[in-house]
């Protein structure tokens, strides 16, 4: 089977590759949504592949959270699980057969090699060669075995993984971000592309997706820069037109390493969790990497399939700022429309295993949405609407301790004399209290907010008042420290 050469003018194709771990890591995201904006912007297709040959973590159940996280971020797939199209299937354990057929010819022709080494030996002389100051890759010590050692081999039932025979050149990967990267016939030795188990490497199925699912662009982390000249000679051996690579300037943390689960949360699942909204973390990864103008930081999602470029994205590694994204949420949170707001912070106030009256989230929303700068703290702060298992936390509780519960009860009592329970009538009412007590407005409102919503931070104290309605207010300033 020939691979056809890609026809001329055809129109992009483009691809996220995720192996599914469990969690979508942001830098995939981002790599993810560069490539929908690129798909989008020029009426390309976008297609989503599955790199699921590590059977062991590849379970269907983490397929499902990165499909549902590219969904979730609005990253829809033209090609790929679930909606099918031309060129799939777009699971790779489904197509362990187009690689073995691939390595066989190989095999056949001569761009691989069976290598009988075991990987006590390949240690050894790694160790050898590191010893002799010689670059560690593999040596080529089964490239050119004769019959005689073959049998030999075969015959002492030896393991046999196939490798890649690397053209003893160098090679330069034209890329469309960063420029030429050149790498030394030295640093490209013969690598694995099938295992003895017959499971194929990352290297071969890629490059041969690629090919046979007509990429014309791979745009992906610079961590994959590597791989590209390896993956380019094995493209050149099907006989195919090679897609124009463009890598992604990594995604780093403070410390300007490689972003991990060591700088805490890296997971596209976490952010939902926490109550970002898609639309905030879209915007602030288009800005990981990539630029409009030095001025403009706010994009539609219209905007940036519009105006996305891959010539304006940066070499330099981008930072994860949480700060940022954090700050950029708020504006998002900011600009929702209050029927948005409700359904998001009820859906979180779900997860916190609270059953909440989205009317009365509808009432609280205009009274948290400047305060909250993520979903998960605006649920936070209604939570006591929600739930009569209110514990004062330690301010909270060094407030009420500081007024004493005397001054609690009186309030109730005052509070209890209020005919129309609106935040009107309870401000007039609270503010007589504050005034006949002799205290300072922050003196006598602190131990009343703590004993009713259980903090010293929240929404403002009538209208949460109002919200909590009479008797669950009263029940509150009663038994606080009682
Ligand atoms: N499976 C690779 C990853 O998750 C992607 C490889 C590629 O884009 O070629 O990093």
């Amino acid at each position: 089977m020939a691979e056809a050469p890609r026809p001329l003018g055809e129109s992009v194709r483009c691809r996220i590759a995720p192996a599914p771990t469990g969690y979508l890591h942001v830098g995939n995201a981002r790599a993810a949504l560069y490539n929908w904006l690129f798909a989008r912007h020029s009426g390309g297709t976008f297609v989503l592949r599955i790199e699921d040959t590590d059977r062991v973590r590849s379970t269907d159940e983490a397929i499902g959270i990165v499909m549902g996280s590219l969904r979730w971020l609005g990253l829809d797939w033209d090609e790929g699980p679930e909606v099918g199209g031309p060129y799939g299937p777009y699971r790779q354990t489904e197509r362990l057969h187009r690689y073995t057929e691939v390595t066989d010819r190989f095999l056949a022709g001569g761009s691989a090699y069976a290598c009988y080494c075991t990987p006590g030996e390949l240690e050894e002389r790694r160790r050898l060669a590191r010893a002799r100051g010689e670059p560690p890759g593999y040596d080529g010590r089964c490239r050119n075995l004769s019959e005689a050692e073959r049998a030999a081999f075969e015959a002492e039932g030896r393991q046999r993984a196939v490798r890649f025979a690397m053209p003893e050149e160098d090679v330069t990967v034209h890329d469309l971000i960063r420029g030429e990267a050149h790498f030394r016939a030295n640093d490209l030795r013969d690598f694995v592309i099938l295992r003895s188990d017959g499971t194929p490497t990352y290297l071969l199925a890629a490059a041969v997706d690629d090919v046979q699912m007509h990429m014309t662009h791979v745009i992906r982390g610079e961590d994959l820069l590597p791989s590209t000249p390896r993956q380019l000679k094995i493209i050149e051996a099907l006989g195919a037109e090679p897609p124009a690579y463009a890598h992604l300037p990594l995604v780093v943390g403070a410390d300007r390493q490689p972003l991990s689960k060591r700088h805490g949360s890296v997971a596209v699942e976490w952010f939902k969790e926490r109550g970002f909204l898609p639309e905030a973390l879209v915007n602030y990864l288009a800005l990981l990497g990539w630029s409009y103008d030095e001025t403009t930081t706010f994009f539609s999602r219209d905007e940036l399939v519009d105006r996305f470029d891959l010539s304006r994205v940066s070499h330099n590694p981008a930072a994860f700022d949480m700060q940022k994204l954090e700050w950029m949420n708020g504006h998002y949170i900011r600009e929702a429309t209050d029927t948005r707001l409700t359904e998001v912070v009820t859906e979180a106030l779900r997860g916190g295993a609270l059953v909440p009256d989205p009317s009365v989230v509808a009432a609280a929303i205009p009274l948290v949405r400047e305060r909250m700068s993520t979903i998960e703290e605006g649920g936070r702060l209604l939570r006591f609407l929600f739930t009569d298992d209110v514990v004062p936390d330690e301010k909270a509780a060094n407030a009420i301790s500081k007024a004493g519960v005397g001054f609690l009860r009186e309030a109730a009592s005052r509070l209890e004399a209020v005919e129309d329970w609106t935040a009107e009538e309870i401000k007039r009412v609270l503010i007589l209290f504050q005034e006949d007590s002799h205290m300072s407005r922050r003196d006598a409102f602190a131990p009343i907010r703590a004993a009713v919503t259980g903090s010293t931070v929240s929404p403002p104290l009538y209208e949460s008042i109002e919200l909590l309605g009479r008797d669950r207010t009263l029940a509150r300033l009663r038994s606080t420290g009682a």
